[in-house]
């Protein structure tokens, strides 16, 4: 078989298809059609004997000597990406509940990430886990494991990221091991998952660093039960396309991506990031094509208790604790918010959560870049947010979507920022400082 070709590689046991994708495998230097180890081209070294990634080449220097060209061309990307975002309100689900999938199979130890894909999945997995819950505070995440041919329960679905993050940085117990296997594995996620309420998201996240799966059954029939319960699969490959894993999340609407190197495995995991748009969901009854009915849900706003309150049973640990929250519709004593009470099923959140969670709905509308002063009558010259004047000379070059001037204006409020600001506005606050929207 040529190793450069398309072609498509369909092993008998355990309903294997690989399709080595060649562009992805290429660039690290592997033959995906070949056994890895004795596969590696002559004139290719391994991952470890390869030279060092010098990273610092990537970034140009402009004639002055100076890196300011290369941050500006890094800021103007990000803002072209902003300006493709739909302008338009879509429906988010801010209620997420996340399965976080870990390959732990033995594949899990190549180098051709370094230092391995173990220890790097591990730690962008943590990244991930605390910038997921920065931007989606009402959300849960999970995390389930695939080694030794079974799916692995390694965290409980909770809303504290202190909890996951300790699951994920018990190293010693997350050792790579055996094969993987997917419908195990997605098997035991869609289990912990299946008694979630309708309003809610129920998302899988496979970091996948395998090109072979070992499977009890049909894993179709899995997929079929992930898409009958609204279960949406999103995967990032460590090593190669392979058939299934892109099958499992064009059928439920979820994302897949190879990883070329390690920035573009973490470009690949933080997209992930941001709550999914809506499915249209066909009604029977009510809301027309142009107000779709909105869904009511329940939540409750429980009572703090002080740190000095007498100790008592929580619902969630038996223990007795001091501090805590109590469930306003059953007072049931409660450790964390947000949860669901144990006792009555309420969902329990705090007013800030929910505050944090708004703001994927209504973003911040992009800036436009102010190309030339010449039809503003009284240009202010000064950044409306953090009053730093605004250049003089316009730039001789600039990039696609760049202000010549460093001045990007509201479309609302028709206010001039700074290019700093502006990222600021649109990544930290999300709020305009001039018209408050
Ligand atoms: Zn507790
Ligand atoms: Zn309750
Ligand atoms: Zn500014
Ligand atoms: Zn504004």
């Amino acid at each position: 078989m040529d190793p450069g070709s398309d072609s498509d590689l369909s092993l008998d046991e355990g309903n294997l298809t690989v399709r080595g994708r060649n562009k992805a495998a290429r660039a690290k230097g592997i033959d995906p059609t070949k056994d890895k180890g004795k596969g590696k081209a002559k004139d290719q070294g391994y991952a470890w004997e390869a030279n060092y990634t010098r990273s610092w080449d990537t970034v140009q220097e402009d004639e002055g000597g100076s890196l300011q060209g290369a941050v500006e061309e890094l800021m103007a990307r990000g803002r072209r990406r902003r300006l493709l975002a739909p302008a338009a309100a879509i429906r988010r689900t801010i209620i997420r509940h996340l399965i976080l999938l870990l390959d732990l199979s033995a594949s899990m130890m190549d180098r051709d990430m370094r230092p391995t894909r173990f220890d790097l999945t591990l730690e962008y997995a943590r990244e991930f886990v605390t910038e997921w819950f920065d931007q989606n505070p009402l959300g849960q995440v999970g995390v389930v494991a695939m080694r030794g041919g079974i799916g692995e329960r390694i965290g409980e679905m909770s809303g504290n990221p202190q909890d996951v993050l300790k699951a994920l940085s018990e190293r010693h117990k997350l050792e790579p091991t055996g094969e993987p296997s997917l419908q195990n594995a997605i098997d035991m996620a869609r289990s912990s998952m299946s008694h979630l309420p309708t309003h809610s998201s129920r998302e899988i996240l496979i970091i996948f660093g395998s090109l072979t799966t070992v499977d009890p059954g049909n894993i179709f029939d899995t997929l079929q039960s992930c898409i009958k319960d609204k279960i949406r699969i999103s995967l990032v490959a460590l090593a190669a396309e392979m058939k299934i894993c892109r099958e499992l999340c064009d059928k439920t609407g979820g994302q897949f991506g190879v990883a070329m190197n390690e920035g573009h495995f973490k470009d690949l995991l933080f997209e992930l990031i941001p709550p999914p748009a809506q499915r249209a969901v066909a009604r029977t009854t009510g809301g027309g094509t142009t107000n779709p009915a909105a869904d009511l849900m329940m939540m409750g706003f429980p009572m703090r208790l002080p740190d000095t309150s007498p100790p008592s049973l929580c619902v969630c640990h038996a223990e007795m604790r001091t501090a805590g929250f109590l469930c306003p519709r059953c007072m049931a004593k409660i450790c964390d918010v947000p949860t669901d009470c144990d006792v009555c099923g309420l969902m329990i959140v705090s007013s800030p959560h929910l505050a944090r969670s708004y703001h994927h709905l209504f973003p911040v509308k992009p800036y436009i870049a102010v190309m030339t002063l010449d039809n503003a009558p009284k240009p202010t010259s000064i950044c409306h947010a953090c009053s730093l004047p605004f250049k003089v000379q316009p730039a001789a070059s600039v990039t696609d979507g760049m202000s010549p001037l460093g001045r990007y204006r509201c479309p609302t409020c028709s206010n001039d920022f700074c290019t700093d600001c502006d990222v600021f506005v649109h990544d930290v606050v999300h709020c305009c400082p001039g018209c408050e929207k």
